[in-house]
């Protein structure tokens, strides 16, 4: 199945070890098909020779921002500006099929193809093919009936896997376990349990990466003792938000469940309009 792929996009060498981490666990999958991997001049050298060694194009596309700041600035995720750049995927016409693993295109894609949602509901994914890792508490009925068929865990938010620091003893990953967020660990584990096996030995091997166990103490969310460039910091739990700012995080699927989306507090709601 030479011509069809799964392909990514990394425009920097932190969601370079979300890429390594995908391409990994397709081959573990033993993928039939080309796995590509779209970069960005920012990528380091270093970080595209390993991508080399894991994906079977590594690709040099130009970065194509949709330089919306105002909503971009709204959504606290200025970086998701050059996420645009996925549309490179679409010139990769030497395959018959692509499939491009960060299905949270479809915000964009559902303006050209605006009848997609009604149209034919056997082009439809299951939801097993996209289970958001942190918004699994708003469906958790669906999350406990199909769950255990995920095939494919989105880490959608600003807060990624390599933003967490991760305990190789435990095999569990350092975080607060009242954060809704995080409710189930198991796939960030199963991620930071990838990652220690098959990535950060290539990250060794190829210079980035100088000690493998001082590496996994660090403070990744600092940023500034690592060897890599890493992402933000995970986002600080907000006292005060305004109504804009909470529909956002809402319609990411952050909704504050404990707090000031909790049950009681929309039930509240309710009963003062029947009132
Ligand atoms: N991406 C990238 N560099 C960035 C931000 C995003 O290469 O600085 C790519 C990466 O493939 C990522 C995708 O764009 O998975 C979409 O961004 P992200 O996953 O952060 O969005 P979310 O799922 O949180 O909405
Ligand atoms: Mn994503």
């Amino acid at each position: 199945m030479t011509d069809q792929a799964f392909v990514t996009l990394t425009t920097n060498d932190a969601y370079a070890k979300g890429a390594l981490v995908l391409g990994s666990s397709l081959k573990q999958h033993r993928t039939t098909r080309r796995m590509v991997v779209l970069t960005s001049p920012q990528v380091s050298d270093s970080m595209r020779k390993v991508l080399e060694t894991v994906f079977d194009d590594v690709i040099m596309v130009d970065v194509l921002d949709s330089g919306d700041s105002a909503h971009l600035t709204l959504m606290k995720r200025p970086e998701l500006g050059i996420t645009l750049t996925k549309l490179h995927c679409w010139s990769l016409t030497q395959y018959s099929k692509c499939v491009f693993m960060d299905a949270d295109t479809l915000g964009l894609l559902n303006t050209y193809f605006s009848g997609w949602a009604t149209t034919d509901i056997t082009k439809h994914l299951p939801f097993v093919y996209n289970l958001s890792s942190i918004s699994i508490y708003s469906y958790l009925p669906a999350f406990k009936a199909f769950g255990k068929n995920a095939k494919v865990v989105h880490f959608l938010g600003r807060t990624k896997p390599w933003n967490y620091t991760y305990n190789p003893q435990t095999k569990s990953v350092n975080c607060d376990s009242q954060d809704p967020t995080v409710s189930h660990p198991e796939f960030l584990n199963l991620w930071w349990d990838t990652f220690t096996t098959n990535v950060l030995p290539l990250l060794q091997h190829h210079g980035l990466v100088k000690d493998a166990s001082s590496y996994l103490m660090m403070e990744h969310v600092s940023g500034a003792l690592s060897d890599l460039s890493f992402g933000e910091a995970p986002a600080a739990p907000q006292p005060s938000m305004s109504s804009e700012e909470r529909k956002e995080r809402w319609e990411q699927g952050q909704a504050d469940y404990m707090g000031a989306d909790s049950f009681d507090n929309i039930k509240r709601k309710l009963d003062t309009y029947l009132q």
